[in-house]
């Protein structure tokens, strides 16, 4: 089966911080999972790089805004390849072929009629990039960004969104469109239930993105030109007509993203499939925000955390497990150094690196060729959970492995066992062995590069400490 998932792009206003590699780990856990399953995978990535954020970004930094974002680019590839995110592709925003596919998008929604024009009056956030209503303004400024919103008035391009409300509610109610979790669906609903006004494509005073094909001095809004890159990455709208990529992938079967954008991609996108004849995402997945130590993440508290340090201290695999294992996906949940620091110690070295060192003393100790035997264990509901994206259920039938195995061990005590009876030492150091080759199995999508090396130890007997605190 083919799977196509997907992560918001990134704004390249700035470098990556940690909430923006906990969605690229999700992503990438479910993208590894399915392909160690057999599916045909297409993970796609990438960053979001025009409007006006960054072009002012790129001017206070003094350089073009399109060095500036190849230079932001730059550290994001290397955080990603340092994570292991095994995209298929990594689309920037800026690149010809996108470029034209949003035109081709945008061209054809105007020739349906879809599109008018209207002199429009409205307050802008400039960091939401968005208008805000005056409903949504708390002491007059936007509660996101704390900033005044800009009282912009131009003349701009509207899309017809009311045209597509009533559709888009129905695939939502019918589940034809998947919104999870439940909670966030509710609130899509709530939002639809309200209604919603036409929302504008193009703006008149912002320079830096992509012309309006049918009129060339207005820009095209920076959300929808963002939003088109799940099917321009595949080639929808492409000059040279290549569309394979887009025939064999699309409909999305995942657009993971933060409950922030939630509107945008739950309405807006589904409403602008919908006026171009094209199937919608089979599920958007909302998870929830982080804060750091209590604090939500910001520049002024100056409790950013910078994902390349945690890759030096832990290791990426640590790093990735450290992160999912915070925070119960789908809610909002607090992160802090120390307590990933605990657990990294408890469940990585103590639990899972100790018993993997003392398994493999044991057996070398006592020459015994282990055999990894079938193990008893629930790989359907481990599957089950993997596919309702519940994944910290499913580390925590992982871990349950390796805490039961721990157990086990101190109740047989091999050690002593040796001494006396050779023929069940073996047993229950075999026992141990297959569990471990499950749980290594197992680890794959979480922890690939830690998954390899514990494979690699057991086929080899060569205990080599993986985790820096080991205890025998
Ligand atoms: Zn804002």
């Amino acid at each position: 089966m083919k799977y196509f998932i997907t992560t918001p792009i990134f704004y390249a206003n700035a470098k990556l911080h940690i909430a923006h590699v906990y969605t690229a780990v999700i992503a990438d856990v479910l993208a590894r999972f399915h392909r160690q399953k057999g599916d045909d995978v297409f993970f796609l990535t990438g960053m979001d790089e025009h409007g006006n954020k960054v072009y002012k970004k790129a001017q206070e930094a003094g350089k073009t805004p399109q060095d500036f974002c190849d230079q932001i680019f730059q550290a994001t590839e290397k955080t990603w390849k340092s994570l292991g995110i095994s995209y298929a592709k990594f689309i920037r925003t800026t690149n010809e072929e996108h470029e034209k596919g949003v035109q081709f998008i945008l061209q054809k929604l105007y020739q349906k009629g879809n599109i008018y024009q209207k002199d429009y009056k409205g307050l802008y956030c400039e960091g939401c990039e968005k208008f805000l209503t005056r409903k949504e303004l708390v002491d007059g400024k936007c509660p996101e960004h704390n900033q005044k919103p800009v009282l912009v008035k131009e003349k701009n391009y509207f899309f017809k969104l009311g045209d597509y409300l009533p559709a888009v509610k129905e695939k939502i109610e019918k589940r034809d469109l998947l919104i999870e979790p439940e909670a966030r669906k509710n609130e899509v609903l709530q939002i639809l239930s309200q209604g919603l006004e036409d929302f504008s494509v193009s703006r008149e005073s912002v320079k830096w993105g992509i012309t309006l094909p049918f009129d060339k001095k207005q820009t095209i809004y920076v959300w929808v030109d963002a939003l088109a890159n799940y099917i321009t990455a595949l080639g929808y709208g492409a000059k040279s007509g290549d569309q394979a990529l887009f025939n064999k992938y699309w409909p999305a079967d995942l657009h993971l993203v933060g409950k922030d954008i939630l509107k945008f991609h739950a309405i807006y996108w589904p409403a602008i499939l919908l006026a171009l004849d094209l199937p919608l995402p089979k599920k958007i997945y909302a998870h929830g925000f982080m804060t750091i130590s209590g604090k939500k993440m910001s520049k002024t508290v100056g409790n950013i955390i910078d994902p390349d340090s945690l890759v030096q201290k832990w290791g990426s695999d640590a790093v990735r497990y450290l992160l999912l294992s915070q925070i119960p996906l789908g809610k909002d949940g607090d992160i802090s150094l120390e307590k990933m620091q605990a657990r990294y110690e408890a469940d990585l070295a103590n639990d899972l690196g100790n018993l993997l060192q003392r398994i493999l003393v044991m057996l070398k100790k006592y020459e015994i060729k282990p055999v990894a035997g079938s193990f008893d264990f629930d790989e359907k509901k481990f599957t089950d959970r993997m596919n309702k994206l519940e994944i910290n259920g499913a580390l925590e039938m992982i871990n349950k492995l390796i805490t039961d195995g721990n157990e086990y061990l101190e109740k047989r005590k091999p050690w002593e066992l040796a001494k006396k009876d050779p023929r069940e030492t073996e047993k229950v150091l075999n026992n141990l062995y297959s569990r471990l080759t499950l749980a290594s199995s197992l680890l794959k999508p979480f922890m690939p590069k830690i998954s390899e090396e514990i494979s690699r130890q057991l086929k080899t007997l060569d205990p080599k400490p993986m985790f820096t605190k080991f205890i025998l």
